[in-house]
């Protein structure tokens, strides 16, 4: 039984962050901001794969303003990502950003928060302190190890923002090294009260990223850290939500489309099982349903796991039993495996 880290909710937009609210699935585009149709039209890829929040870049004043117009073309809310240049997070909020993340790496002096809190408050727009280990300013004494120096940057900016009476606070602490991240997070969650937003940065390509994140989020997430989740992969954004999402199924975290149970395969299918599985989730992408199906090699625990499942076929030579809901429905052929699956499936 997951206990989450009781934590004070904020609003973004219309999604809340923190409290008892589910943890949100995030991502971010890789388009030029400044480009907004593409941009739009990646934010409505993610939308349709369920993402529920996004993080555009702000890399100069043309791509702040270009948030207006991305703002009016998407339904979800947008957090404008600032580095290096204040005015670039005064001119997101003045764009209309639903959220702001700062770097405490390269923002730091006093006078420029200050400008974006006041603005920022003005406007009820939470800030995320995102501290990155790539990035640390030298506000931490550098002999110290690196999660703590993470700790101890995210805590200067939050006391600054404290002092502005602002706390629409949310943090990140995210490292490429697993044990550094979890450690960091682990040591800020008992010091503040605020939502954290989790991830491991830079983890890579999707073989080896979607590894490396999972161990990351998932151990914090079981340890009931963690408000938010990112999974930056190499790779389309929609593979971040998916992966965000196949995380918090497989923690019983939150439900999301259906979950595919099926074998590995050995020497005793007599089908193809990893061709089969393929083209079934392939269909599963398309439905919304939180339901559970299940495609077995053979007898073994075929019929146990097909029969736990909403819908499910233990496969023979040439042919399949059809479970629904633990009964045995009827025999099928193997022509007709992945259509009748599915229109079982879309009945349910
Ligand atoms: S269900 Fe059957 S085919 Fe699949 S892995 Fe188990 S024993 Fe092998």
């Amino acid at each position: 039984m997951i206990v989450r880290r009781a934590s004070k909710p904020i609003r973004i937009g219309s999604v809340t962050i923190g409290g008892d609210s589910p943890i949100v699935v995030q991502s971010m585009t890789k388009t030029d901001t400044r480009d907004v149709m593409s941009t739009i039209n990646q934010i409505k890829e993610l939308e349709e794969c369920g993402c529920e929040l996004v993080r555009v870049a702000v890399p100069d004043m043309e791509a702040a303003r270009a948030i207006s117009a991305i703002k009016r073309g998407i339904s979800i809310p947008l957090i404008a990502d600032i580095h290096f240049d204040y005015r670039l997070a005064l001119m997101a909020l003045e764009a209309g950003c639903d959220g702001l993340r700062l770097n405490p790496g390269n923002i730091s002096q006093p006078e420029k928060v200050k400008a974006i809190a006041l603005t920022a408050k003005e406007r009820d727009v939470p800030i995320r302190i995102g501290v990155n280990a790539g990035s640390l300013s030298r506000a931490a004494d550098p002999q110290l190890p690196i999660a703590q120096q993470m700790v101890e940057a995210a805590l200067q900016q939050i006391r600054l923002l404290e002092s502005l009476d602002f706390d629409l606070i949310k943090v990140s602490l995210k490292a490429f090294d697993v044990p550094t991240t979890i450690e960091a997070y682990q040591d800020i969650a008992s010091k503040i009260p605020y939502p954290l937003h989790i991830g491991i940065t830079e983890a890579g390509t999707p073989r080896t990223g979607i590894i490396r994140s999972t161990v990351g989020i998932s151990t914090l997430l079981y340890l009931g850290i963690g408000d938010t989740i990112r999974v930056s992969l190499t790779a389309s954004p929609r593979e971040e939500v998916i992966a965000g999402y196949e995380i918090l199924k497989s923690l019983n975290l939150r439900q999301h489309g259906p979950i595919l149970v099926s074998c590995p395969s050995c020497g005793r299918a007599e089908v193809d099982i990893v061709k089969l599985a393929e083209a079934v989730e392939k269909e599963l992408l398309k439905i919304d349903k939180p339901i559970k199906v299940a495609v077995m090699g053979c007898v073994v625990n075929g019929p146990g796991e097909a029969k736990d499942a909403d819908v499910g076929i233990a496969c023979g030579k040439g042919r399949a039993v059809l479970f629904k809901k633990g009964e045995k429905i009827r025999t099928i052929q193997e022509k007709d495996f992945v259509g009748v699956l599915m229109r079982e499936v879309e009945g349910l």
